[in-house]
């Protein structure tokens, strides 16, 4: 589990954080944010088992960096404003465990981003450097989707462990997947490889496995990137659902398939 972090020099670290770890897309709405609350919460549950041995469980942190469209408030059933600490940082909310801060916490929910660019940045920046984490084994990094600033920034200004990227395995989706992961390779984030969402979905009723979004797509991305396949997720309902009600799948239903394909992906990471 440990990887080093290669810094570049005007990477300064987050304090208290020792792995940041970010999920990106290079698609929109391929399940990114799903991904990114389930894996920490994974991270969260996975760490929990390995503290009944070491009597030392982890801290796990998220960050919603998708300025432009934030879930994490209501995948986490989180809102309010964060608190301000003493030497005026922002407090994370705290909801299953995981510390959570987001631009949905800092705005009104109805309220549409639209900002210029140099405000997206010292939006990011702000969540990037004004929050008081205390110490956290992890902060998984929920990335806007695409190549652009927030992605480049982020990348360059703190030192990242590794970067997971999201598609389904729909030639459009990939195609932008790729992008993304040489994006990270051109500012050395390592990444630590694909996980394929919505790959399979299967009748409830007849138990038919219907491959909506094509199969294997990211098997074969990832072996022309020379990456590896961290996990494969069906598209489930209740993981839908589960996100929607503002009760993650890892947390609400642990012992299900869907929830186990995350556990698996973060026993990976
Ligand atoms: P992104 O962050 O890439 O825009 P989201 O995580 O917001 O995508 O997911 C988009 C929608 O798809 C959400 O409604 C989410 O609940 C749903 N979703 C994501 N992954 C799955 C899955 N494996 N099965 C069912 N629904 C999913």
């Amino acid at each position: 589990t440990q990887i080093m972090s290669r810094g570049l020099p005007k990477q300064k670290p987050i304090e208290g954080v020792k792995q940041v770890i970010v999920v990106a897309s290079g698609k929109g709405g391929v399940g990114k944010s799903t991904t990114a609350v389930n894996l920490a919460l994974a991270l969260a549950a996975n760490d929990s088992i390995g503290s009944l041995l070491d009597q030392k469980s982890k801290a796990i942190g998220l960050l919603d960096a998708d300025v432009y469209g934030p879930s994490v408030p209501k995948m986490m059933n989180l809102k309010g404003n964060p608190e301000l600490s003493q030497n005026n940082q922002m407090r994370p909310l705290l909801n299953y465990g995981i510390a959570c801060m987001s631009m949905g916490f800092l705005v009104e929910e109805t309220a549409p981003v639209v900002w210029r660019g140099l405000m997206v940045m010292s939006a990011i920046d702000k969540l990037l450097r004004q929050v008081d984490w205390g110490n956290l084994d992890y902060l998984v990094v929920d990335m806007p989707p695409g190549t652009g600033d927030v992605q480049l920034s982020v990348s360059q200004n703190i030192p990242i462990s590794g970067a997971v990227i999201v598609s389904t395995p729909q030639d459009i989706a990939l195609m932008d997947a790729y992008k993304g992961a040489e994006m990270f390779r051109k500012v050395h984030v390592p990444v630590l490889g694909l996980i394929q969402n919505m790959s399979v979905f299967q009748c409830p009723k007849c138990k038919h496995k219907t491959h909506i979004f094509g199969a294997d797509g990211a098997k074969r991305l990832a072996q022309t990137l020379k990456l590896d396949v961290l996990g494969d997720i069906p598209l489930h309902l209740s993981i839908r659902e589960a996100s929607d009600s503002g009760q993650p799948v890892v947390f609400s239903q642990p012992e299900s398939e869907e929830a186990k394909a995350y556990l698996r992906i973060a026993a990976e990471v």
